[in-house]
């Protein structure tokens, strides 16, 4: 049995629980993993705020190197550890396990950096005898809660800054993924970080993940979920009066244009739609073209849906594998069935090739009012409708909830940018799809998709607080 991480030491559940992760490829039992509670929660947070008296003492460049160590261990010895993890624990095809440790180590490196880049200010003050000074600090403990879909990455980035901030860790992973979020905490305490600095407390959502967010020696939360959790998690932290930082779903729009090569944006709109079956919070699941060009883009994306490989998920040439649980394969095939009783076309796809594996998918003009078209459905399935100009396209984009990230295929910077500006979401691309990824970017939506912005300077800004500190430099100053 996995046990916990309680402030660097392994144990098991208090309670001696455990529960069972499978493997998506073809369900079987992969680890046996303990299940953390509300017991587990309190002693977690104990270790984590000796962990942050420790951690913060130290000097930047002390932090820096940790991060940078735990950068070299996973692009070294730990890659091969990490990638079969991912791929069995995951689903993940090998290409998109290469692709998190790349990003992974990409931002530990990133994160190193901004250990020294907690810059402070000062400001004029109108009495020539008062200095004002702010001072940039770190939270304290901060819960991490990560979600299946790029369990290394997303935890890796939720991690090393507020580390490089000096604040300490709990990690709640997915009940779907514990096992790399234990293999990634494994490689932090390798690198060096002082074992009360984190603590990995495995469990599910509604007892271990809620434990956490209601305990008040948690200092701020993130979390990368579904927007449902969000609404949960930024209510319980609001009775705190506490710092949250949410990344939640999407329902990304492509914009294809009148002057888009047809070929080429189907190829492009099939890799962000497809890539990890579409379990990816930016995938574009609903795209907009402009008449002119409909007729031959749904023509090459059918040709580009079909020629899809899925094949071994060790197999190179696979795109993508399958879905992480039956629940996803239940409510994805429900969305898809529910649109085409609605009304829309079925283009191709639209059922399981095998075991949780749901063959790409593509619908045409479902009802604006469909779970398809308005619900993450979080599976290799996108609907495509046609618009008659540019602001249409705009309106039609914005008319969600969500606003994580929008794309906008055009040679016309003009056009592009227009799109850019009028769409309602935390990023756009131009002459690419909306799945993209910068360590330095700001990530994070509008509306619905969620609050704050992880990633380089901004996820700095997220951890720490400001402090105004001023000086009087007359003795008897009132
Ligand atoms: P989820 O919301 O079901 O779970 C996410 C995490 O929250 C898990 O660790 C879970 O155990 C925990 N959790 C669930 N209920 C909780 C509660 N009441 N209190 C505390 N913790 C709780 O999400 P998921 O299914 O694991 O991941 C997929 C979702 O994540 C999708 O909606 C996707 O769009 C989103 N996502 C967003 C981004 C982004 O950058 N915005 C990135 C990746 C995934």
């Amino acid at each position: 049995m996995h046990r916990l991480i309680i402030g660097g030491r392994r144990q098991p559940a208090t309670s001696g629980e455990c529960f069972e992760v499978l493997a998506p490829e073809d369900e079987r039992l992969l680890a046996r993993v303990a299940r953390g509670g509300a017991t587990d929660v309190e002693l977690a947070v104990g270790a984590a705020r000796s962990g942050f008296e420790q951690w913060s003492a130290l000097a930047p460049a002390e932090r820096e190197a940790v991060l940078l160590r735990a950068a070299d261990i996973v692009a070294g010895q730990g890659e091969q550890r990490l990638l079969e993890t991912l791929i069995d624990e995951s689903g993940s095809a090998v290409t998109k396990a290469r692709f998190e440790i790349r990003y992974t180590v990409d931002l530990l490196r990133t994160a190193a950096g901004e250990a020294r880049r907690l810059y402070g200010d000062t400001f004029p003050n109108d009495r020539p005898d008062r200095l004002s000074m702010v001072f940039r600090e770190p939270l304290g403990v901060v819960a991490v809660i990560s979600p299946y879909n790029a369990p290394l990455s997303l935890l890796a980035k939720m991690s090393a800054f507020p580390l490089a901030a000096g604040n300490s860790l709990i990690i709640k992973p997915s009940e779907e993924t514990p096992l790399t979020a234990l293999g990634f905490a494994d490689i932090l305490l390798d690198a060096g970080l002082p074992p009360a600095a984190v603590s990995v407390v495995t469990g599910f959502g509604a007892q271990c993940g809620s434990a956490l967010v209601a305990h008040a020696g948690v200092d701020c939360v993130a979390l990368t979920g579904s927007t449902a959790t969000g609404v949960a998690v930024g209510t319980e932290s609001m009775r705190h009066m506490r710092r949250c930082q949410l990344e939640l779903g999407g329902k990304s729009a492509l914009l294809v244009l009148r002057d888009a090569d047809p070929l080429a944006a189907a190829a492009i709109a099939a890799q962000g739609i497809f890539t990890h079956a579409g379990q990816i919070c930016m995938a574009n699941s609903r795209i907009i073209v402009e008449q002119p060009v409909y007729d031959d883009f749904i023509a090459a994306l059918k040709a580009q849906a079909e020629a899809i490989h899925l094949g071994e998920l060790r197999d190179e040439r696979t795109q993508y594998g399958p879905l992480i649980n039956r629940a996803a394969v239940t409510r994805v095939l429900g969305h898809i069935d529910a649109a085409v009783a609605a009304g829309a076309t079925l283009l191709t796809g639209g059922a399981l090739l095998r075991g949780l594996t749901i063959r790409p998918t593509v619908l045409l003009n479902p009802d604006r009012a469909s779970a398809v078209w308005r619900e993450e459905s979080f599976g290799p399935v996108t609907s495509v409708v046609a618009v008659d100009n540019l602001e249409e396209a705009i309106t039609v984009a914005n008319d969600s909830q969500y606003g994580l990230s929008a794309a906008v295929l055009t040679h016309n910077i003009q056009w592009g940018l227009r799109a850019a500006r009028g769409i309602r979401s935390g990023s756009v691309h131009i002459g690419m799809h909306a799945f993209q990824s910068n360590a330095l970017a700001p990530i994070g939506g509008f509306g619905m998709s969620g609050i704050g912005r992880s990633g380089g300077k901004y996820s700095t800004e997220e951890f720490t607080e400001l402090k105004w500190v001023s000086v009087s430099l007359e003795e008897s100053g009132p």
